[in-house]
């Protein structure tokens, strides 16, 4: 059993969250969940946003699984959720994009992963006014940032066997920040001889997703492109209710779904509880849980291929726990 630190996060999070952890009980995983609070919840409970025993219980089991966090406007964080990866060192975020029968898209035979750098960049936020009507916003790209996060993005490749690994930049214009990115992606790709490897200028990406995203696999970028992008390769696949998401550092990795609280939804058991659970099987990958990850994502796809016991935004009238309860069937079949 690998102990697990647990934030059922805001909104929908605990709805969604119950969810999971049924489907993943009923499947025997691996798991004791320690469950901590953070967002508006603990802000309630503790009078902190982001509680020391949270953080503590984080850095304790090295891999949480969380719901979404709302952030309360003018709370004195930018966001809980990039506190947790500046916290923790969170440089890679990681983003699938997989089409399932079942699920209303534009495109079929998409099944692509996109590899966020999560801490340097114009991202990061560093600017300042100069004067009252001019700004400036200061782009840091280091060699160090953009070797761990290539790296992470081959190992990945590598262990989930994956074929191509494409480097999107904007070299050709940003030559010394973007350059660097694009040289060092070129010096580590050298070292994976079995991993195909391309480059994209980032506005051509964009295009080229939008017109054939099945010819790509695993696609790296720096924070601010990968930001854009990842939302846009969400969008590929049917929205926001099936994308997860997973932050990972050196020893510690977070895995969330994509999707905010959407507090108007909250407590009326009736949202989409499959980005939650895609979340948890990333989670069961990455602990060495391969066989019960795949009973979980199998059994999943085949609800959301049979189309009848789903949630309303994917067109069926299933209550949330009825989704996950339809899961849990599909694994005993
Ligand atoms: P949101 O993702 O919460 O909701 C946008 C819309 O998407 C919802 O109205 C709903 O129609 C749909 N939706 C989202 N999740 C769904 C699900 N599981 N099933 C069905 N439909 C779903 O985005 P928002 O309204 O911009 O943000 C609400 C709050 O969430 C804000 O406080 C924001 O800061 C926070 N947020 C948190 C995270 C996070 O913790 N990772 C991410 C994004 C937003």
């Amino acid at each position: 059993m690998r102990k697990i630190t647990l934030i059922p996060g805001d909104g929908i999070g605990p709805e969604i969250t119950e969810a999971t952890k049924a489907v993943l009980a009923a499947a025997g995983a691996p798991v004791e969940w320690e469950v901590v609070l953070a967002g508006e919840n603990a802000l309630k409970e503790s009078g902190a946003l982001l509680p020391e025993e949270t953080l503590a219980s984080i850095r304790r089991n090295k891999v949480a699984l969380k719901g979404p966090l709302t952030t309360p406007v003018g709370s004195g964080f930018r966001s809980i959720n990039v506190a947790l990866r500046k916290e923790f060192d969170l440089y890679a975020n990681l983003r699938p994009a997989k089409t399932y029968a079942g699920v209303k898209s534009r495109y079929a035979g998409v099944d692509l992963v996109v590899v966020r750098e999560n801490t340097e960049d114009l991202y990061a936020g560093v600017e300042h006014m100069v004067g009252e009507d001019a700004a400036e916003s200061i782009k840091i790209i280091t060699r160090k940032g953009c070797a761990r996060i290539i790296r992470f993005a081959f190992d990945y490749a590598v262990r989930e066997g994956r074929r191509k690994v494409t480097a999107v930049h904007k070299a050709n214009i940003m030559k010394c920040t973007d350059g660097l990115f694009l040289k060092v992606a070129q010096e580590v790709a050298a070292e994976y001889p079995q991993i195909e490897f391309e480059d994209r200028i980032v506005d051509n990406m964009c295009m080229q997703l939008v017109q054939k995203p099945e010819l790509y696999d695993v696609l790296v970028m720096p924070n601010l492109y990968g930001d854009i992008v990842s939302d846009l390769c969400a969008g590929l696949v049917g929205g926001l209710g099936v994308a997860p998401g997973a932050n990972i550092g050196a020893d510690i990795a977070i895995f969330e779904p994509v999707h905010g609280s959407a507090p108007k939804y909250a407590g009326m058991n009736r949202v989409n509880p499959t980005a939650m659970i895609l979340s948890a099987v990333m989670m069961l990958r990455y602990i060495g849980a391969p066989a019960v990850a795949e009973k979980v994502h199998r059994a999943l796809t085949e609800v959301l291929r049979e189309g009848k016991s789903v949630t309303s935004d994917l067109g069926g009238s299933a209550a949330t726990m009825e989704m996950a309860e339809a899961v849990i069937r599909a694994m005993r079949d």
